[in-house]
């Protein structure tokens, strides 16, 4: 999009470009008006434990529903949030509501271990204030920070990396953990990210999507290495977007520690993964080959 603006500004005045800039605009002070509005929600995916057979953690992924424009994919707000500064009080929102529903999950009796995972953007990492915020958020609801993690792409944590570093080191001391997201499609090294205190790899996934296919070795290999030097390094490693059974085999195979999924299960609302983590004691089998 950025591109193509670029482009059209050598072009002549075009009628399109007033009506992309308002329809902007419009969705700018909409978005501004959301939380109010109540026209956000979350909605969560679950992610597999390949070795436990068991739920490890639950992603938070925001949804926007406007009166006004519709549903909104998070591909197309959460930039426009970035660029405005209104992601601090929807990041905020977002760490509230991801709590309580922990909160009210382990009181119908999930598994005190279940972790939540957060996304949250460079522009609130590079606020001082983010743990701050953080904590307070977990002291409300009364949750150990260990249930607590924070995703983040692995970008924010090159170009701005002695912020970036600063950070990390209060989050480890809070006990909250550090997944990296995407990885693998921006230009940090693993040697370079060991040195940081993270403990999970999300491996992008375009990689994923290439492993089982037969006619494409580089995605295979690229997968199984991200895999072997993140264990060598005490990462662990989660799949992102596995479709299929022959992924989840290879991913397996490799030594992945933890997948995510359609083919595990979509984000859902709040009450169908609740349901979700109640019944997946009986179906992980069905996920996962007993002899790798
Ligand atoms: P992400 O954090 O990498 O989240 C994974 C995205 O992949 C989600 O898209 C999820 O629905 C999708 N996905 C998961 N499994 C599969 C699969 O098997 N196949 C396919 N095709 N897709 C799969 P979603 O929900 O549209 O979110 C897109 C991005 O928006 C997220 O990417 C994240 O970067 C951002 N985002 C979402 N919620 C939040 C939020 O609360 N705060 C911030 N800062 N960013 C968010
Ligand atoms: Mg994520
Ligand atoms: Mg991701
Ligand atoms: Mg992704």
């Amino acid at each position: 999009r950025a591109k193509r603006r670029g482009k059209r500004n050598y072009a002549r005045y075009s009628p399109d470009m007033d009506r992309d800039s308002r329809r902007r605009t419009s969705r700018i002070a909409a978005l501004r008006r959301a939380i109010e509005r109540e026209e956000l929600s979350l909605v969560y995916q679950p992610e597999l434990h390949l070795t436990q057979g068991r739920i490890h953690s639950v992603e938070a992924l925001l949804r926007w529903n406007s009166t006004d424009h519709g549903t909104v994919p998070p591909g197309e707000f959460i930039p426009l949030a970035e660029e405005t500064g209104l992601i601090i009080p929807l990041g905020e929102w977002v760490l509230d509501q991801a709590c309580r529903t922990l909160v009210a999950w382990r009181a119908a009796g999930a598994d005190p271990a279940l972790k939540m995972a957060v996304n949250i953007s460079a522009v609130q990492l590079l606020r001082s204030d983010l743990p701050d915020t953080v904590a307070r958020i977990l002291q409300r609801h009364a949750l150990p920070p260990g249930v607590l993690e924070l995703e983040l792409i692995e970008s924010v944590l090159m170009s701005h990396a002695e912020q970036a570093l600063r950070r990390l080191h209060v989050f480890r001391e809070l006990g909250v953990s550090i997944a990296v997201d995407d990885f693998g499609t921006g230009y940090s090294s693993l040697s370079y990210l060991h040195r940081l205190p993270i403990d999970t790899l999300k491996i992008d996934k375009t990689f994923i999507d290439g492993v089982a296919a037969p006619d494409d070795h580089d995605d295979a290999t690229i997968t199984s290495t991200i895999i072997a030097m993140a264990r060598t390094l005490g990462l662990a490693t989660v799949a992102e977007g596995v479709e299929t059974p022959a992924q989840l085999a290879f991913l397996q195979r490799h030594g992945c520690d933890i997948a995510q999924g359609f083919h595990i299960s979509r984000p859902l609302p709040g009450d169908d993964c609740q349901h979700f983590l109640e019944t997946a004691p009986a179906r992980a089998g069905h996920w996962l080959d007993p002899a790798p």
